[in-house]
């Protein structure tokens, strides 16, 4: 029989998709690696069951303990999935920019979530840090995994991401690109595809302009997932050659378009993603193979990236190719 003895089974090994229409003019090969085919639904169900492994293996995490994280959702869906087939209990915190989609998400899998205020320094103490904190100094037997220092976020990357696009490009990858959260993705599978090569692949981080990967001051933005107003240790900052900065407005627009014309409905920082890769291609030559890691699925920002109103309340909708809203004189 052709059976998977569970869920858990499936993460990783997602597959490798072209880019043929938003890559026109470009010479380069432009690749997705498209982690929407994880079970949880994103690429972090990668670093959730090498976390929780990690931590039974060191006694950190106890038969019928409970899983608590700051989480803006992804990890969140990925640790439930990962907790409830082994057993343990999971309490997330989440801020309030968070889609009530994703927050509904986690609640199905038979997660608790508590929601914070993002309008708040991180020190103060209702940040989403500071009451994850509270909760597992009052929760009997909790345990946090703490994507932001936890050295089993990236490197899990370096043992499934990094060696899944070695082998699936037969070595030709010569540049990754992917956006910087915690900045597991990028260090784990940077530091595996620089050492694989000789340091030849080239390793460049996606932004939202704003966040202080790429110089900002930590302002607001709209992109979810990706940028931070401080530097967690799971970013090594060595391992990438080079950081692009895209706006809200470019991110949205790509992913609208990666979902109208390459038939991928993917998030917001999938697009970002997107639009740092083509610049990076734009400058390859014909033979240079450009990956770029595709975070999530799209499905969880119906509401908001492909909700027409809620793009024109930003003033994102007004580039020309864009539907028309129903009421406007055609
Ligand atoms: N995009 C989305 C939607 C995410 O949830 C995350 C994780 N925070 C990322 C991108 C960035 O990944 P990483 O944390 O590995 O840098």
């Amino acid at each position: 029989m052709h059976i998977h003895d569970s869920m858990i089974d499936l993460v990783g090994n997602t597959p490798l998709v072209r880019l043929n229409r938003v890559t026109q003019g470009i010479q380069a090969t432009v690749l997705a690696k498209v982690e929407y085919f994880n079970p949880g639904g994103s690429v972090k169900d990668r670093i959730a069951l090498r976390m929780i492994e990690a931590a039974e293996e060191s006694g950190a995490l106890r038969p019928g303990g409970t899983i608590v994280e700051p989480t803006s959702g992804n990890t969140g869906v990925g640790l439930a999935m990962v907790a409830q087939q082994k057993g343990y209990k999971c309490v997330f915190v989440c801020p309030d920019k968070v889609s009530t989609d994703k927050i509904n998400v986690l609640r199905a899998y038979g997660a608790e979530v508590v929601v914070c205020p993002t309008a708040v320094d991180p020190e103060h103490p209702d940040s989403y840090y500071n009451v994850s904190d509270r909760l597992v100094r009052e929760i009997p037997d909790a345990w946090k995994p703490d994507q932001y220092s936890n050295p089993n976020n990236p490197l899990s990357h370096y043992h499934s991401t990094g060696p899944e696009l070695w082998e699936q490009t037969e070595g030709r990858i010569t540049h990754f690109v992917a956006g910087v959260g915690t900045g597991g993705t990028i260090s784990g599978t940077g530091r595996y595809l620089k050492e694989v090569s000789d340091g030849k692949v080239r390793i460049i981080g996606a932004d939202p302009e704003g966040s202080v990967y790429s110089g900002g001051s930590g302002r607001p933005y709209l992109v979810e997932g990706v940028g931070e107003d401080f530097w967690p240790s799971a970013y090594d900052r060595t391992v990438t050659d080079a950081i692009v900065a895209v706006s809200d407005k470019d991110s949205f627009q790509m992913t609208r378009r990666l979902a109208k014309e390459e038939g991928l409905l993917v998030g917001g920082s999938c697009g970002m993603a997107v639009v740092a890769a083509l610049e990076v291609a734009r400058e390859a030559g014909p033979d240079d193979v450009v990956v770029v890691l595709l975070p999530d699925s799209g499905r969880g920002y119906l509401s908001k990236i492909f909700n027409d109103e809620w793009m024109n309340d930003y003033g994102f909708l007004d580039e020309a190719g864009e539907h028309p809203r129903v009421g406007d004189v055609l």
